[in-house]
């Protein structure tokens, strides 16, 4: 509960050089707040102005959205403050008024999901008093019709219906520019001031007709709405969304940046940037960014008229230039990443509206953090933590096959503003990008502009493209957080959103037709093109590139390297052919943490051996069609003890749910009859009488081999052979025998006994000795609770956090698709609990099971080798529990083996601390 006592402190105030608050202050004055605090402290030109905390936040949500008394006095004074700095009053009707802007500014920044208002303070007097004291009507007018617009959207709500392609403001101004100009595409700078005073007018219009009310014209009140609809928009839908996909807690609340306005929009010295310190989708150390001359900053973020790139800004206004240069220096040097900032410049003068760590690629942030570390910016443990985890796997992304490039042709090119290579059926409004992903289409989101509106579709897509807009318009930054490929401003597409189609070149594309977009690049192709291996793959596992010809390769070694330094966790994979091990051993995997036998089994003529097995009456077929895959199982197990040169795997027994394997249509059930030569009648017959209710709790797991010992002998059996084979060429095999759904420890005792037997058998045929250790798989709560009993057999626990998850939740694994979506929106869990482990319940069984085999077995090898193993949240959880290691597909490794360095170096932070 935020403090309300009178004397409590809502209002910060910066100007001057000085300030209240400082960079330090995020949680209460937001990001935005506290970096324009820290800016104005060293001396960074920031126009002055006040952030009322976060606290009042959560108090307006917590009071039926009302606002602590001490803040309005607050307010005023930081308004009495601003006209002192500037010398100008707020709204003055008669000599140069103080406007000012109103924004949102969370802790974490969250671009483009709030709603932000410029030039309040406006009304049909101080428009007067602007026009007079800047001599420029039109200027005057300009910053009118847009405060309307912005305000009439963001605090009264007049906005684009779901049946509108166009916001209705656009529409109006389309409409004038048809009437007056026969142009629905001239520039908004050509309009002549009497043009935007018709706006003006007929702007008001809209918005009583759309709500009934008149326009605000008095400065207090205009304030007063802004700052209710700051507050507000932290509960609109597409905040809500965007907190939701990057897990930002909703209590952590908004705060709201009130600032004096410099304008961009003066005329030709005038203008309004957004640059990165360094370029944000490769990392080079470059100044990037892009600017309009005669604009306020939303012009460029917006993405209605396509920006210059930064680098054209000296032949326009050089000084300005020269001290962005040395601004953005000021911004590394001091904040030690790579910054984002806004910037605008009013008559030559450069001002600094916001600065944050920008965001980046995954392939920029790891370059970036390997420069920085040899630049002598920040230290390598630095380096590990400044790439997030999740973000790696767009280093290892793939990109287009460069001989299909060749017979493709470029139709369009844009501005690369996400890297990768997507293909992907086209669609043109984001409902309708999303029910096609929902069909499991590829769909590329195309659109006129993009507009923080489009979330939901982009998060479906597999990438997006535009055809007005920069690369830092609001969604392009989105776009490359999430790691979608993305292309815009690429201006030859016309696209007709009520025909539904795309015209380029005289070509024309229907929805639901196929492009391929280069993010790299930014060239448009047509069609479906072949993508390939990121270079990292190209080097690691095709070998088809040489590594010092790859410096992505080299930065993503380097990292790796630095992982291997912080690591205690280790990261092995989940692997069940050598061609997967091998690609995971060149990953950095420390082994096999799970091969799952029955998959092998689901190539070719080998699954009518598996079914032969599955259906067999009797022990003697059974052990006929054993014999079948024992060969193939020698023969894998053997390929896969090479590829791990010496490495572990754990190999687990067969755990086939039996309706994965079964023939169920009558045309697979009559080739198997005939293959096994017997009649369809008792194929039929005999998968009816094995049909289960719930194969996920049938016969599977542990309980086959208990029934039908035969089967764990002929597994147990060919690992052994197959180890034997290896070390008579000379090498290690290391096999950790696993036995999947133990609850009862005599279910262990029963298999183990098998696996002893056999391993002393093949011993004495191949005259050798093994290696080995049997353990189990922890993944029903049963076991968690017993694991105390369990550990007295078992060398080894795995955590099969899939049918944990599953059996602790009482949610099965293949049918919660369609209940989870609407959990995950009633935020009753807050990430897919099959993704993300569910710590606060499952988390806790796996946690009871550690204590209790370690009591039993103080020096035990913990694992875990469901889904989970891949994903960072679940890894760094792991990492706390103490485990050994954890297992993932092969081209998550290397995101698991930076969550462990991670999670090794916030251990580490937290005990030097103490
Ligand atoms: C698990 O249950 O987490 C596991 C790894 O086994 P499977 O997914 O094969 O059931
Ligand atoms: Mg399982």
């Amino acid at each position: 509960m935020a403090n309300t006592t009178k004397s409590a402190k809502y209002v910060y105030q910066f100007g001057n050089r000085k300030a209240d608050g400082n960079g330090s202050m995020k949680p209460l004055l937001g990001g935005k707040g506290a970096n324009l605090a820290e800016m104005t402290r060293i001396g960074l030109p920031v126009p002055p102005g006040f952030t009322i905390t976060t606290e009042v936040c959560t108090y307006y949500y917590d009071n039926k959205r009302t606002y602590p008394k001490a803040l309005q006095p607050q307010v005023e004074a930081g308004i009495r403050q601003m006209e002192k700095i500037m010398g100008t009053k707020f709204g003055d009707a008669k000599a140069m008024p103080l406007l000012v802007a109103v924004r949102s500014g969370a802790r974490d920044s969250m671009p483009g999901m709030m709603d932000t208002i410029l030039n309040l303070g406006l009304n049909d007097q101080s428009v007067l008093a602007l026009a007079k004291a800047t001599k420029n009507d039109r200027f005057a007018w300009d910053c009118y019709r847009r405060f309307i617009q912005m305000y009439g959207d963001v605090v009264m709500g007049v906005q684009k219906a779901p049946h509108e392609d166009h916001e209705p403001f656009e529409t109006v101004i389309g409409e004038l520019k048809e009437e007056r100009y026969h142009d629905h595409d001239l520039e908004d700078t050509r309009l002549s001031t009497e043009d935007l005073k018709e706006l003006v007018g007929r702007f008001k219009k809209l918005i009583k007709q759309r709500t009934g009310k008149e326009f605000p014209n008095d400065p207090w009140d205009q304030l007063k709405g802004a700052v209710g609809a700051v507050f507000g928009s932290w509960m609109n839908d597409r905040a809500i969304v965007y907190r939701r996909k990057y897990g930002i807690p909703q209590e952590w609340g908004t705060a709201v940046n009130v600032q004096a306005m410099v304008f961009g929009n003066t005329g030709d010295n005038s203008g309004s940037g957004v640059a990165f310190t360094r370029d944000p989708a490769t990392g080079e150390k470059v100044f990037y960014g892009e600017f309009l001359i005669n604009a306020q900053g939303e012009d460029v973020v917006a993405g209605v008229r396509t920006p210059e790139p930064v680098q054209k800004l000296p032949s326009h206004l050089p000084a300005a230039y020269k001290e962005l240069e040395n601004i953005r220096k000021t911004l590394e040097t001091h904040f030690k990443d790579m910054q984002d900032f806004e910037f605008t410049i009013q008559d030559g003068k450069v001002f600094m509206l916001q600065t944050r760590n920008g965001k980046r690629t995954g392939l920029a942030a790891v370059r970036i953090a390997c420069e920085m570390v040899k630049e002598k910016v920040i230290d390598w443990k630095t380096a590990v933590n400044r790439v997030p985890a999740e973000q790696l796997e767009q280093v290892l992304a793939p990109i287009f096959d460069r001989t299909a490039l060749k017979n493709t042709k470029v139709i369009a090119k844009g501005l690369p503003a996400g890297p990768g290579a997507a293909t992907g059926q086209i669609y043109f409004n984001a409902d309708r990008a999303v029910q096609a992903a929902e069909k499991k289409e590829k769909v590329l989101l195309v659109r006129i502009e993009t507009s923080p509106e489009d979330l939901r579709g982009m998060i479906a897509a597999e990438g997006i493209l535009t055809a007005r807009g920069g690369v830092s318009s609001h969604a392009a930054l989105v776009a490359r957080q999430m790691g979608k490929v993305c292309v815009c401003g690429a201006s030859a597409l016309h696209i007709d959103y009520n025909k539904r189609t795309l015209e380029v070149g005289g070509q024309t594309f229907k929805e639901g037709d196929f492009l391929s977009i280069n993010g790299t690049s930014g060239e448009v192709y047509a069609g479906e093109v072949r993508t390939a291996a990121s270079e990292v793959v190209q080097v690691l596992i095709e070998r088809s590139l040489k590594s010092k010809d790859s410096q992505t390769y080299q930065y993503y070694a380097q990292l790796m390297d630095w992982c291997v330094k912080a690591t205690r966790l280790l990261v092995r994979t989940n692997a069940d052919t050598p061609e997967q091990t091998a690609n995971a051993v060149a990953f950095g995997a420390s082994g096999i943490g799970l091969c799952r036998t029955e998959h092998m089994f689901f190539e070719g003529d080998r699954i009518d051996a598996m079914r032969e097995m599955i259906l067999a009456e009797t022990t003697d077929s059974r052990k006929n069609a054993l014999a079948k895959l024992l060969p193939y199982q020698r023969e894998d197990f053997t390929g896969i003890f090479k590829a791990l040169k010496g490495l572990p795997a754990t190999i687990r027994f067969l755990d086939p749910p039996l309706h994965e394997f079964l023939p169920h249509d009558n045309a697979a059930q009559s080739q198997l009859a005939e293959k096994l030569n017997v009649s369809v009648e008792k194929v039929s017959k005999r998968v009816h009488d094995l049909h289960e209710f719930n194969p996920m709790l049938g016969h599977r797991g542990c309980r086959l081999g208990i029934a039908y010992p035969e089967i764990s002998e002929m597994q147990a059996r060919a690992i052994f052979e197959a180890a034997a084979e290896v070390q008579k060429e000379g090498l290690k095999a290391k096999p950790e025998i696993m036995i999947p759904l133990v609850g009862f420890p005599k279910e262990l005792q029963l298999q183990l006994e098998i696996v002893h037997r056999v391993a002393e058998e093949v011993a004495k045929e191949k005259k050798t000795k093994f290696n080995y250790l049997v353990g189990t798989m922890i993944e029903i709560p049963r076991a968690c609770v017993v694991a105390d009993d369990i550990a007295k057999d078992a060398q080894f626990f795995s955590f099969g956090t899939n049918d944990l998850t599953q059996t602790t939740l009482g949610m099965s694994r293949d049918d919660s698709g369609s209940f989870l979506p609407a959990y995950q929106e009633a935020e009753i869990v807050k990430k897919n609990p099959f993704a993300s482990i569910d710590q606060g319940g499952v988390g806790k069984l796996m946690q009871t099971a550690v204590e209790l085999g370690r009591k039993t077995r103080p020096d035990i090898k913990l694992g875990i080798c469901g889904e989970h193993g891949g994903d960072p949240e679940s890894v760094k959880f792991c990492h706390t529990l103490g485990l050994t290691y954890v297992s993932c597909s092969p081209f998550r490794v290397p995101v698991a083996r930076l969550a462990a360095a991670q999670a090794a170096l916030k251990d580490e932070a937290v005990k030097t601390k103490k």
